[in-house]
């Protein structure tokens, strides 16, 4: 199942690798940078907690630790909120570096880039909204992308969203296609201990 699970990844990898070159106009991802991992529930599915916590026991016992006292401490913090979706820092994300940036969620591989929903509307990254990706063609007047910008800034290409939401990367065609199973699916800190 775990090779099956990383030929997945490489094929979902690659598939992202041409979207985000394809778009490289409006993207601003760069290293150090990690707004998208501050601030989120992060979905992962049984599959994908099992390949992180393979990446988890790759690191030394000081930052096992440290990830493990943030966990804790967002778990307590948890226990007082009484609200519908409990945002958070990931537990991972070390002076700003993802500790386990080769063995990271799918969510985590899609920040950025613009998504399409069921409905074909296009769903702008959390980042264009403080100066990121897509955020100079973004006109906030409208809520919309603006052609009018990306034409006015002489941008070669249009911004494409692509179909990367999460329910998608998980969905049974690709269980089928790759013989893997996700399993249950929730936020990655419900995953930790009670
Ligand atoms: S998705 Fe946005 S916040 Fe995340 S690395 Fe890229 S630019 Fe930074
Ligand atoms: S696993 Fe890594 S990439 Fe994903 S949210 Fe956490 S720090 Fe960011």
């Amino acid at each position: 199942m775990k090779e099956n699970y990383i030929t997945y990844l490489k094929f979902l990898d690659e598939k992202l690798t041409r979207f985000f070159e394809l778009q490289k106009e409006y993207i601003c991802c760069h290293k150090g940078c990690s707004l998208c991992c501050q601030n989120a529930e992060f979905p992962y599915s049984k599959l994908e907690v099992q390949y992180l916590a393979a990446g988890f026991f790759t690191l030394g016992s000081s930052t096992q630790e440290l990830i493990e006292k943030k966990v804790y401490s967002l778990k307590e913090l948890k226990k007082n909120f009484h609200g519908e979706h409990f945002l958070y820092e990931c537990p991972f994300l070390i002076n700003n570096m993802c500790s386990v940036y080769e063995y990271r969620g799918i969510v985590c591989r899609t920040f950025g880039l613009l998504a399409l929903s069921g409905d074909k509307k296009v769903k702008t990254p959390f980042c264009c909204f403080k100066g990121l990706n897509y955020s100079k063609v973004f006109d906030h007047k409208t809520k919309q992308l603006s052609d009018t910008k990306v034409q006015k800034l002489g941008y070669k290409n249009a911004p494409l969203g692509f179909n990367i939401s999460y329910e998608f990367l998980t969905s049974p065609d690709f269980e089928r296609g790759f013989n893997i199973k996700f399993g249950e699916k929730k936020p990655l800190l419900d995953w930790f201990y009670k």
